[in-house]
């Protein structure tokens, strides 16, 4: 038995490690079979968590740009998938086995086709170097007691039964660290000019999302959320990190084109209508009012709490992240909602409310929580409000009833607000400057720094008379 054991162990170590890019043999735990599973397994969860952008077209061109990169790559065989999510996060990353997602977030700060596909080499160089695979056998090589454990358990035979979204879901999202994210630069440079692009597309786009990352942290501080970074950045500036430039150069001295693909009109006519932002359909947070067209619902959360509009919840952080409200959905409930709520937290009573002509309901929970609920043309809404003392809960109360009792219908000047924001390509006019552009944005006073960004005109470009250039609208 021991025998047998330690045979399949060497047979699950040595069966795989060829990898790709090197030819030389690596510690990894997995075959291509298993990293195709599980890719695909994780694939599942990733469209549930995001959602899939709505436009066939938008995802057939982004997914031609990809496999023409693929084809070029040092893994030519695997199947490749791209796809992009309906996020408006600045990302981009990869499964193993060649699925790879681009979010509609970062599609309007490229500027070109050869931009597209900077953003998509650098994430085949992950898939072709096999980092997340690497990454999960960092994180299941201390477990291999367990994992032993296991093999002769046969529903659990293979790693695909593990997800891998929970294991290395973090680095699939923030990154790999220094070493593999400048490999993937380097391989995606080299896939960039096989396939009759410039491999400095690299250090341009990875420029433009340094600059947007920059910005983005001050406006996050401003609207009170995460910002907004693309996952292979690093503390110094592209445009001046030496060892970039060194892996790029490397790879336009060995194979570039004498006239690379640009594609700057054919991307941003991909582009145009795109939607910015938060996505009408999950609803959108303009200040922290919370509007949502299909529902025709809004809501007021306090102006300092963080806001997090996710597709499974709608939630506002307080200051101190000591007390939260969130917002739920209970369709096609059409009964009274004071009965809902003694029967959903099991109170004893419950208080009739009316809130901008909807009739509704309250109850408290305990010392820490209470609960409202409104029903509108036959949706049920509920609002929890909860705190983690009842020292934290009285002192929040006020400013917490306050959100629940904003609930209302939409009114018509914000049924126009929630249709949320879109990309727009225009011709710039011969006086056009992006201040005079920037007039009437929805960005305030930050619009003029939001379209260089979107233009690689940061930090006080110009449009040139005549250049198509992008707004948001
Ligand atoms: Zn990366």
């Amino acid at each position: 038995m021991k025998a047998i054991l330690i045979f399949l162990l060497l047979a699950l170590l040595q069966g795989c490690a060829v990898n790709p890019v090197t030819g030389r043999e690596d510690f990894v735990l997995m075959s291509e079979s298993d990293e195709i599973a599980m890719g695909r397994q994780s694939d599942l969860e990733v469209r549930k968590q995001y959602g899939v952008y709505e436009s066939k077209h938008l995802q057939e061109y982004v997914n031609r740009v990809g496999q023409r990169l693929a084809a070029n790559s040092h893994r030519p065989n695997l199947t490749y998938h791209f796809t992009v999510l309906d996020s408006p996060e600045v990302n981009a990353f990869a499964l193993p086995g060649g699925y790879v997602y681009i979010t509609r977030g970062i599609l309007p700060y490229l500027g070109s086709e050869a931009d597209l596909a900077a953003v998509l080499g650098h994430e085949i160089g992950h898939v072709t170097a096999r980092h997340s695979v690497k990454q999960y056998t960092a994180a299941t090589a201390t477990q291999i007691g367990a994992e032993l454990a296991s093999i002769f358990v046969p529903e659990m035979n293979t790693q695909a039964g593990y997800s891998l979204i929970n294991v290395s879901g973090n680095a699939l999202l923030s990154g790999y660290g220094r070493e593999h994210e400048l490999e993937a630069d380097k391989l995606g440079s080299e896939y960039l000019a096989r396939t009759g692009y410039d491999p400095h597309a690299m250090i341009e786009v990875l420029s433009v999302l340094k600059n947007q990352e920059e910005f983005d942290k001050v406006l996050a501080r401003e609207e009170h959320r995460q910002p907004r970074a693309y996952h292979g950045l690093f503390a110094s500036h592209p445009d001046t990190d030496t060892r970039l430039q060194q892996v790029v150069n490397a790879a336009s001295s060995l194979e570039a084109s004498p006239h690379p693909v640009v594609g700057r009109r054919i991307y941003l006519q991909e582009i145009d209508g795109l939607t910015f932002g938060d996505s009408p359909a999950q609803g959108v947070v303009r200040n922290n009012e919370f509007l949502h067209a299909g529902l025709g619902i809004a809501l007021n959360f306090p102006p300092d709490w963080v806001v997090k509009n996710t597709p499974k919840k709608l939630q506002a952080i307080s200051p101190g992240a000591d007390a939260a409200i969130e917002l739920t959905l209970v369709e096609k409930y059409a009964g009274d909602p004071a009965l809902y709520l003694l029967k959903r937290f099991s109170t004893q009573e419950a208080t009739r409310i009316g809130a901008s002509g909807l009739q509704g309901a309250m109850t408290q929970i305990s010392p820490k929580a209470e609960a409202a609920a409104f029903v509108k043309d036959g949706n049920l809404f509920a609002i929890t409000a909860v705190a983690n003392s009842a020292q934290a809960f009285s002192g929040q109360r006020a400013e917490m009833e306050k959100a629940i009792y904003s609930f209302h219908s939409l009114s018509s000047a914000e049924k126009k607000l929630a249709q949320g924001l879109r990309i727009s390509i225009r011709h710039a006019g011969p006086r056009d400057t992006f201040e005079s552009l920037s007039k009437g944005s929805p960005f305030g006073k930050n619009a003029t720094g939001y379209l260089r960004l979107l233009n690689e005109a940061y930090p006080n470009g110009e449009p040139r008379p005549g250049e198509e250039i992008k707004l948001v609208e």
